[in-house]
């Protein structure tokens, strides 16, 4: 760790190349690594030296960027995954098997949901999905002797519900267990969870990090505090015999959960980071700083304009003062929030279809979070077998537009507007 502002560690931090060596962070193309002797290939394998071997378990060029995001978030190890999904699977399977129950928001992504509700149900490990508004007294009883975490987001995709960090830390920490939080939409320039008690971060890299929509990724982040020396946590508090005994909550210190994370679960699952991937998200890195400030200076500027158009039913924006998470994005997020804004159009499903294929600028795209301005209706996409009546159950209402606004001119952006909404 080091002194650096967070603005320069996004360009600074996790390659130091050494005398001679190329100034920018090469692709190690390779599978695989050669050395003198097979004593020291053993030392590697006992961890009882630093270096390489295989690249499934890791690579100089994803280890570099596993270090910039460690120190972006204040955290003391991180594993990069091939996606998001990957990340928020490995972040709970690392403490949690079959006969396991995670608590967790219902403001999440919806392939949070799917994964959670779906998938780790088949394996055995049971969910309950809660109101993260609701108060601590409320949310303890949703916790049970076998729950394992506490999972939620920062600021939620698609709904933008911001997290009462420190609430949720509070109940994680008086159950004696963690607080896994997915920070995508907030990235650590907004938002460090770490600061407010979380215990494990993770993140779809695909999104802020990256930023320019051109390479799939995820990541864990540890903080190192949370002590998993306990009877909950057999996984880390006793001997791993497939790691030759080792115990990572007594040999790891405080990187133990991401070290058992990386020689259990990414030596047993795979879901590797490609080389080249992780070079162009440290290549996103370089500006996250720059680019999240503008995002959500547009976006601020994009939820001003929508609401005082009275064609628009309703804005869904932290940053608005008539928010209803407007006093807990002061707190969490003061720089800003996200680029994403939900809005309604007025007259409903078609309307709201219509005004989207009017938008020059802004693109129809499955996709948030990059340069490019963006929009998507969820009712005739991604949500198009759901009736209206299913919709509004779920949180997203038939004319419900969600735009990720862009780091292009606020006055191109708001023209688009204006030409689309003109025409409806
Ligand atoms: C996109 C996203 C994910 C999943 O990430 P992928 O990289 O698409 O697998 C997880 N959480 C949030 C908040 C996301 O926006």
């Amino acid at each position: 760790m080091n002194d650096y502002s967070i603005s320069t560690n996004c360009i600074q931090s996790g390659y130091e190349p050494k005398n001679g060596e190329p100034r920018v962070l090469p692709i190690y193309q390779s599978t695989t690594y050669k050395y003198d002797t097979s004593d020291q290939v053993g030392k590697l394998f006992d961890l009882e030296a630093e270096g390489f071997f295989y690249s499934r378990l890791s690579n100089p060029t994803v280890d570099a960027v596993e270090r910039k995001i460690a120190t972006l978030e204040g955290g003391v190890g991180a594993l990069c995954t091939s996606t998001g999904q990957a990340a928020t699977t490995f972040a709970i399977l690392n403490i949690c098997g079959a006969g396991d129950h995670v608590v967790a928001s219902i403001a999440i992504y919806g392939g949070s949901t799917n994964l959670l509700g779906v998938t780790f149900k088949k394996l055995g490990i049971d969910v309950t999905f809660v109101d993260p508004d609701a108060p601590i007294e409320e949310l303890q009883k949703a916790v049970q002797e076998n729950t394992k975490c506490i999972f939620t987001e920062t600021i939620s995709n698609p709904t933008l519900v911001v997290c009462d960090i420190e609430k949720m830390a509070k109940l994680a920490h008086q159950n004696g267990i963690p607080l896994i939080i997915d920070n995508t939409f907030a990235t650590p320039i907004n938002c460090r969870p770490f600061e407010y008690g979380a215990d494990i971060v993770i993140h779809s890299t695909s999104k802020y990090m990256d930023g320019h929509a051109i390479a799939l990724g995820g990541v864990i982040v540890d903080s190192g505090n949370f002590d998993w020396n306990s009877d909950k946590f057999p996984g880390l508090s006793t001997p791993d015999e497939s790691y030759h005994g080792m115990i990572y909550a007594r040999d790891c210190g405080k990187a133990a959960y991401i070290t058992k994370a990386r020689v259990q679960l990414m030596r047993d699952m795979g879901a590797t980071p490609a080389p080249l991937n992780a070079f162009l998200l440290n290549v996103g890195l370089e500006t996250l700083h720059l680019r999240v400030e503008r995002h959500c200076e547009n976006a601020l500027a994009v939820a001003k304009w929508l609401e005082s158009n009275d064609k628009v039913s309703w804005v869904n924006y932290p940053g608005l003062e008539s928010n209803k998470y407007h006093e807990l994005a002061k707190k969490y997020l003061p720089k800003g929030n996200c680029g994403v804004v939900s809005f309604g159009v007025k007259g409903g499903r078609e309307v709201a279809a219509n005004l989207m294929e009017k938008l020059k600028l802004a693109a129809i795209v499955v996709h948030v979070a990059d340069a490019r301005t963006s929009v998507l209706h969820p009712a005739s996409t991604t949500h198009r077998q759901l009736t209206d009546e299913q919709l509004v159950q779920s949180g997203v209402e038939p004319e419900l537009i969600r735009m990720s606004v862009g780091i292009e001119d606020i006055v191109d952006i708001i023209k688009d507007l204006e030409q689309a909404f003109a025409q409806i």
